[in-house]
């Protein structure tokens, strides 16, 4: 079968870090390629390497038989590929229509821009985007006032017009509400009776709906292993480092923890230092012994890795005692580290949240900042 990908022996150091190592990995014409992995797997730096963003150590990549070996980002996306980033980036101020006009005629070449009236077959194809996104009723409503999920799929909507021979999609389902997360999800489905794609995803629910082909499993910059969602889910190796372990501490607290998580979470990047640091504060909290401690850690690693939304999360916390344990785990995960711009904006979103009042917040942000000043 036509191969449209073929990865071989694939290295990415940074300053001697292997972020990826020695992957091998192929998919076929037309399929639909779903990959989880554990958080720091190499996941984006695998897509980074596909469209020319990292430059790989060892190893290439040939897309469509052609090795694209120093060849510059921008002209990677022209060959066809195209990559949809987890925050949508739509024009906020223009409607969906015109969105997805401008991406259209953008393709047009110079002698067609003359002749500016749109062809029949032009103002099909972006009804027919429309209609393929199920954005019909919203088709002139300004982007500004779609949905998170609307916008989601608006861009992929704006990916797909350029006519992409691999689409590849980075978490689609984060931050998405449980219906919004179908749709894209079927929208994906569609998408790949035409195209070939490759989604990365952190929602197992979501993995389950998307991945009906072949689902491919990272673990320390390598291939762990291959299979339908089925053979991956039981196959031991992956259980061990990833799925289905049940962790050793009740699900009420594995949510705080994940709570706490997304603080540090939210820049996205992190040193080592940085993440043994807080996988020992999250897990001191609800370690019954040094040995549990050490196992817990271990498990946090995979567990936390699951990219919920906040608002998921903090919607399951059963009381007010939840409620102000992730408050002072939270904010002594940011207290943990030089306090950044990003951190602040999440902190300040879980704060609306938890919808505490302002008293015990100034308390509880109080007693930290006395232990760490004192
Ligand atoms: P994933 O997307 O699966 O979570 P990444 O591809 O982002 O994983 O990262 C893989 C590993 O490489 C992680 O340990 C991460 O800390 C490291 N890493 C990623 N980017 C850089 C970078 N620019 N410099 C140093 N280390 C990096
Ligand atoms: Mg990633």
């Amino acid at each position: 079968m036509n191969k449209i990908l073929e990865i071989e022996q694939l290295s990415v150091s940074f300053d001697g870090f292997k972020a990826l190592n020695n992957l091998n990995f192929s998919m076929n014409t037309g399929e639909l390629r779903v990959i989880i992995g554990p958080n720091g797997a190499g996941k984006t730096t695998f897509l980074d390497v596909i469209t020319g963003k990292v430059q790989p150590t060892e190893g290439r990549v040939l897309f469509k038989g052609k090795n694209l070996q120093k060849i510059p980002e921008f002209k990677i996306a022209r060959l066809g590929i195209g990559r949809k980033f987890q925050t949508p980036r739509v024009y906020l101020n223009l409607t969906v229509r015109e969105n997805l006009d401008l991406v259209c005629n953008r393709n047009k070449n110079v002698f067609s821009t003359l002749f500016t009236r749109p062809r029949a077959t032009e103002t099909r194809t972006v009804a027919g985007l429309i209609e393929t996104i199920g954005l019909e009723a919203k088709a002139d409503a300004i982007a500004s006032l779609l949905s998170h999920g609307e916008k989601q799929r608006l861009e992929i909507g704006m990916l797909v017009a350029q006519s992409p021979d691999l689409l590849l999609v980075d978490e689609p389902a984060a931050g998405l509400t449980d219906e919004e997360t179908k749709n894209v999800g079927a929208l994906l489905l569609a998408l790949a009776e035409s195209h070939s794609i490759i989604a990365i995803e952190h929602d197992m629910e979501f993995v389950r709906q998307i991945a009906n082909d072949q689902v491919t499993v990272l673990h320390q910059g390598s291939v762990l292993c291959e299979g339908s969602m089925d053979e991956v889910q039981n196959d031991p190796r992956v259980i061990e480092v990833y799925l289905g372990e049940a962790p050793s501490i009740t699900p009420e607290q594995l949510n705080i923890l994940r709570i706490a998580a997304s603080m540090a979470w939210a820049d996205d990047y992190f040193a080592p230092e940085q993440s043994e640091v807080i996988l020992s504060n999250l897990s001191r909290e609800f370690a019954i012994s040094e040995e549990h401690q050490d196992r817990l850690k271990k498990e946090l690693q995979n567990y936390l890795a699951l990219n919920n939304p906040l608002e998921t999360l903090v919607a399951k916390l059963k009381n007010f005692g939840e409620k102000e344990r992730v408050l002072r785990l939270s904010y002594e995960i940011i207290r943990s580290n030089e306090i950044n711009e990003k951190e602040v904006v999440v902190y300040q979103r879980l704060l609306e949240l938890l919808d505490l009042p302002n008293e015990i917040i100034e308390q509880v942000e109080t007693e930290i900042e006395a232990k760490y000043n004192g």
